[in-house]
């Protein structure tokens, strides 16, 4: 007779039940081991529930070279991740979930009803059949001296033992939803050093907005404009005008390289151009045109079809005498710096950047200094833009750790 695998005659302690938390239980458990998965919120996934609150974004369609220059300094890293686990392959693992997805206009893919509690619902159904059993309102506290977990529930203190562990603990936005960064100073307690997490994918803080910009565009949108920091080329999209600064998508695509010029230089000076469609010589041109009593708005208006928040931003970002010389509001148009000063709080941000260096893990995500825990998801010290890389990565993670998990097991 043949003996089962040790995996087999083994359990294994998940701590985190967001995606990275959830695909390492789901690799083990069909794996036959015994699963038990904690997490400290009274229900599992609540920042992945929030991030289909505006429409899942659960990956990218775009090519594979490109996908993986989303990571940055991590690319290899993650890249090493996705080999076995890329876009397409979390596609279709959606679709065995019995939900279909689609490409949007932009190559961002989504579930076709754009929402996550659906696919929430159905794998945690998918994980329970599977014997994965699963624990609310468990908090993690760390390590006893004697190697086995401490974990807080509503029974109080216990000590959990287990063949080996997943951290999925998530990052350090929204603390509400959970993922609070509390496991940072427990491995640093056992002596691991962890890169500080800061915002990423945030918002800017300027100066300080005049109190008529402030008041009356605070919220709106500028659209179709583009961002460039330095000589990289600029990027096109649209951000938000905030009470204290800028938000959105093309300044959360920038936000890393922002963050790291801010921490290095105390701000960072980007060139906004609003009016990416048109050369600067156009926009000379048609400034220069003969504009007789009318006001510069005005003008402005009937030349450009600049108004609202753009206008008035660029009145904010203008001295009088630029704004009333034409060649000068040509190039202000073009390039007008908007400097910032200081992310948004960390609490606030869609993600975080730093967390568990790779260095500190092997290559099956188990923390070299601590045999028998391995780490996933966005605990873990990468980065990337909003666009579905950040799920993608997480899912990959949380697999690579649980076939880490099950290769640890069986050696
Ligand atoms: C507003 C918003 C929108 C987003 N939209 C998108 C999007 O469209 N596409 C995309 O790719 N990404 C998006 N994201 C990011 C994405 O949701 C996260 O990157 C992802 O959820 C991280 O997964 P994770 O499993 O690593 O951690 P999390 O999902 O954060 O899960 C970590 C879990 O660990 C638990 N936990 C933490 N500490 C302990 C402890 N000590 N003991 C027990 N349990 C603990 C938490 O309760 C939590 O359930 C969005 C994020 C936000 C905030």
């Amino acid at each position: 007779m043949t003996q089962p695998s040790p995996a087999k005659q083994s359990s294994v302690a998940i701590i985190g039940g967001g995606p990275a938390g959830l695909m390492a239980a789901e690799v083990l458990a069909n794996a036959g081991v015994r699963v038990e998965l904690y997490d400290a919120m009274p229900s599992l996934g609540r920042k992945f529930l929030l991030a289909g609150v505006g429409g899942m974004n659960i990956t990218h369609s775009e090519a594979k070279e490109s996908f993986l220059s989303r990571y940055r300094e991590r690319r290899a890293e993650i890249a090493h991740l996705l080999a076995d686990f890329d876009a397409d392959a979390l596609r279709a693992w959606i679709h065995g979930l019995g939900i279909d997805t689609f490409v949007g206009t932009s190559g961002r893919v989504f579930p076709s009803d754009m929402k996550a509690a659906p696919l929430l619902r159905a794998w945690l159904k998918r994980l329970r059949e599977a014997g994965v059993r699963l624990h609310t309102r468990s908090r993690w506290l760390g390590w006893n001296a004697d190697g086995s977990l401490r974990l807080q529930t509503s029974d109080g203190e216990q000590a959990l033992r287990a063949d080996a562990c997943v951290l999925a603990l998530g990052g350090g936005s929204w603390a509400r939803l959970g993922s609070d960064g509390a496991w940072v100073p427990l491995l640093e307690r056992r002596g691991l050093s962890i890169a500080p997490l800061q915002p990423a994918n945030c918002g800017f803080e300027v100066a300080g907005w005049s109190e008529h910009l402030r008041d009356k565009f605070a919220g709106a949108p500028l659209k179709n404009v583009a961002l460039a920091l330095d000589d990289e080329p600029a990027r096109r999209g649209e951000f938000i005008l905030t009470a204290k600064g800028v938000e959105g998508s093309l300044v959360y695509a920038l936000s890393a390289a922002i963050r790291e010029r801010i921490n290095q230089a105390g701000s960072a000076t980007l060139h906004l151009d609003l009016q990416p469609d048109r050369s600067l010589e156009k926009v000379s041109q048609l400034l220069a045109k003969p504009r007789g009593s009318r006001s510069m708005a005005k003008h402005l208006h009937s030349q450009l079809g600049l108004d609202g928040v753009k206008a008035a931003l660029l009145r904010e970002l203008t001295s009088p005498a630029q704004f009333a010389d034409p060649a000068l509001l040509a190039a202000a148009i073009k390039a007008l710096p908007l400097t910032l000063l200081r992310p948004r709080p960390l609490d606030e941000a869609i993600s975080s950047a730093g967390g568990v260096p790779f260095e500190q893990l092997d290559s099956n995500l188990m923390l070299r200094q601590l045999p028998g825990v391995f780490c996933a998801g966005e605990m873990l010290d990468w980065e990337a833009p909003t666009g579905g890389y950040l799920l993608t990565a997480c899912f990959a993670s949380g697999r690579a750790a649980g076939l880490g998990v099950l290769q640890w097991l069986n050696r």
